[in-house]
């Protein structure tokens, strides 16, 4: 497979110490913190009712997340609950089961669903038999297309036997395994004790019951992490060779993420360090063949992500890069994030509040946002700059029914500086990214962001390096 129309990305060190500033990711935009209280079970439930007139057909996307894991990994940020007890996940979905009964009922029809993600924490904490029985209450509540998409957060260290062939059997046929690094020092560091034979035989189980697609999740700058132990990880993994890689920045945020704080400070690598780590993987894939797509993702060219990015029909939502066209998507589960036509609304964060909603018989909602035109404008701007690396200013004039020089002008002024540093090319036909602009889209992508200018802060946001 050839990929001809991707712009090449060129790791220039010295314009991303200088742009490296905290930026939100944007699988979203308006970004989630930015949403609120208030009226959105209402504007949720519109959307949906609106849906169904407007666009009857359309299928569906479904995210359902299983906050439990076995034991903490310490520079984890995601939302989960460590537990062993496999009977919370009875109780979980017990109140899922009520929470797909609400979402359902607002459906005059079952809903057609061309793409399903099992993320979380772990999704296969689960017992088999739980897994078969959330994968009965989905499928009596909302009809799978056969081709469609169906993909599942692993962890190797706890896979049940059996627990890949059910999910096979049931449909999916992509998986994301956490691996991180290989080294045991840096493994014990994390507290997450993973020998490369289990990844292997993960991945190896996997590709034998047709899984397509499978995705290992890399982090660099980790405590004990060096240039040798990423070069070592990435010789094991390139021998795997996965169909995608995603590369994250360790972000150690201790004072909002507890697990983070038993990590020992003093073994977390120097930036250049970390610098020099990511260089070295960067390089390293793009020689080994991988396609860069963008933000932390790189795919082999024959898979669909690569393509699809070829092709320009590259996504972007909750789960970084996708293929499908913008689906509606129904998220349950604590925490999940909806989005329909144009509306976001997030499930309660914290259990009990979830779980007490739902016995109150109403959808567990707890903030959104209903997206203004403006917001609407500014997502296809930076969806253009993250997915498709240009806005062709034309076409997007002829889309949006607006004029760009003009609406943008403020935006373009703030643009100067970053088209000086060769990150951008601006011209009265197009925006584009340069091949030294594509590691840091997401910092030209800010400049679009108006909240992001009116709030004045990104401290809480994570970084490059
Ligand atoms: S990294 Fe994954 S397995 Fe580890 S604590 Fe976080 S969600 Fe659980």
């Amino acid at each position: 497979m050839q990929i001809k129309h991707v712009t090449p990305v060129e790791f220039d060190t010295a314009l991303i110490v200088k742009h490296d500033g905290s930026g939100p990711r944007y699988t979203s935009y308006p970004t989630a913190d930015r949403f609120a209280a208030g009226t959105i079970t209402q504007q949720y439930l519109t959307a949906l009712h609106a849906r169904q007139i407007e666009r009857p057909n359309a299928a569906l996307s479904l995210y359902v997340h299983l906050p439990f894991c076995d034991t903490v990994c310490y520079y984890c940020a995601c939302n989960k609950i460590a537990t062993k007890d496999r009977g919370r996940a009875d109780v979980y979905l017990d109140y899922l089961e009520k929470e797909i009964t609400l979402v359902r009922a607002e459906f005059s029809s079952q809903p057609e669903v061309s793409q399903l993600h099992f993320g979380g924490g772990t999704p296969t904490f689960l017992t088999n038999a739980q897994m078969e029985r959330l994968l009965g209450m989905l499928k009596s509540a909302f009809t799978f297309k056969p081709d469609a998409e169906c993909s599942v957060e692993i962890d190797p260290r706890r896979l049940n036997p059996g627990a890949l062939e059910l999910m096979a059997q049931h449909g999916f046929n992509r998986m994301s395994i956490g691996v991180q690094d290989l080294d045991p020092a840096v493994q014990k560091a994390v507290n997450r004790i993973q020998p490369p034979e289990v990844t292997e035989s993960v991945l190896e189980q996997g590709r034998k019951l047709g899984y397509s697609s499978i995705n290992l999740d890399l982090i660099y700058g980790l405590p004990k992490q060096s240039v040798q132990t990423m070069q070592a990880t990435l010789t094991t993994v390139l021998q795997w060779r996965p169909e995608r890689i995603a590369l994250y920045s360790y972000a150690h945020l201790p004072e909002r993420f507890m697990p983070q704080r038993r990590i020992d400070t003093a073994e977390i690598p120097a930036p250049a360090e970390k610098l020099a780590m990511l260089k070295l993987a960067v390089t390293t894939l793009l020689n080994a063949g991988y396609v860069y797509i963008g933000m932390d993702h790189f795919a082999l060219p024959e898979d669909e992500l690569a393509i699809a990015l070829d092709q320009g029909t590259l996504q972007r939502n909750f789960q970084g890069y996708a293929t499908q066209a913008d689906c509606d998507l129904v998220a349950l589960g604590v925490s999940s994030i909806s989005r329909i036509g144009n509306v976001y609304a997030q499930n309660e964060r914290d259990l009990d509040a979830y779980y007490a909603a739902l016995d109150q018989g109403r959808l567990p909602l707890a903030k959104g946002l209903e997206m203004s035109r403006d917001d609407l404008v500014r997502r296809a701007v930076i969806h253009d700059l993250l997915c498709q690396s240009e806005i062709v200013i034309a076409d997007f004039e002829a889309q949006w029914d607006v004029d760009f020089a003009t609406y943008f002008a403020p935006d373009l002024e703030q643009l100067q500086d970053l088209e000086k540093d060769g990150l951008v090319a601006v011209t009265a036909e197009a925006i584009r990214i340069t091949p030294k602009g594509r590691f840091l889209a997401r910092i030209v992508a800010m400049r679009f962001d108006r909240y992001l200018r009116e709030a004045r802060t990104t401290a809480k946001y994570s970084k490059v390096i």
